[in-house]
């Protein structure tokens, strides 16, 4: 099942875009199912859950840690980031300032570059995270600067409003696209800055057409979730 989800979906993903495969709220069988089928990027968003899946992985199947790779998608509070941060490849979901900040001199205190991607806020509801147009600047032109050295900015992360009207969505990655086009043309000495991550289950195919470089999949592979 998982693996007819994930073959229907490669069939039709443009072979340059990267699929995270969503597996929150999923038990540890499903990203194993996942993994066998041959899928090895996974996305999660709960500290918890999460840390209890890597140590899970660690002590049975240390393979799959060293094969796949985790990005961290959710909301991360900084007290938190142990948890998160010594298993993931990336962290998508970097909404606020403070958060920049404590990743960095986490990276910076471990020795490490955190690749991370600024969430930009997109959709109609409120209570989504990310940054507005000026505040994404003004964090690029500190980054531009050095100032963060613990962190390695790879580019913009972004979520759709929750509507079926297809003009609305369309809208927004719209929206997200040019801006990171902006970005990427102020801000040429940043050479890793070239990550653009929308779409989701429902989405996806509209994320494409508007340079989606990494889709977030759940649902579409794994079910609904519990
Ligand atoms: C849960 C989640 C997804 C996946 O959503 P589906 O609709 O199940 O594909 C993608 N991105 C983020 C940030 C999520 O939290």
């Amino acid at each position: 099942m998982i693996k007819d989800n994930l073959t229907n979906i490669y069939k039709e993903l443009p072979s340059e875009v990267k699929l995270v495969a969503v597996s929150k709220f999923h038990p540890i069988e499903a990203i194993v199912e996942a993994y066998e089928a041959g899928q090895r990027t996974f996305g999660e968003s709960r500290p918890q859950e999460f840390e209890k899946k890597m140590q899970w992985l660690s002590a049975k199947r240390p393979d799959i840690l060293s094969n796949a790779e985790f990005q961290f998608i959710g909301h991360l509070q900084t007290n938190k980031l142990k948890m998160v941060l010594p298993y993931v490849s990336m962290v998508q979901s970097v909404d606020s300032v403070h958060l920049l900040e404590a990743v960095d001199k986490w990276g910076r205190d471990n020795g490490r570059q955190v690749d991370i991607l600024l969430e930009m806020h997109l959709g109609a509801e409120e209570t989504k995270q990310g940054f507005a147009e000026d505040e994404l600047l003004d964090i690029m032109f500190r980054l531009s600067d050095g100032k963060y050295s613990g962190v390695n900015v790879r580019g913009l992360m972004g979520m759709a409003t929750n509507t079926e009207d297809e003009s609305t969505v369309d809208a927004d990655f719209e929206r997200i696209d040019s801006y990171m086009a902006y970005l990427v043309d102020l801000f040429p000495e940043l050479e890793g800055f070239d990550q653009l991550s929308i779409g989701m289950s429902g989405d996806w195919k509209i994320a494409i057409r508007h340079g989606a470089t990494m889709v977030r999949i759940g649902t579409a592979i794994f079910g609904e979730r519990a």
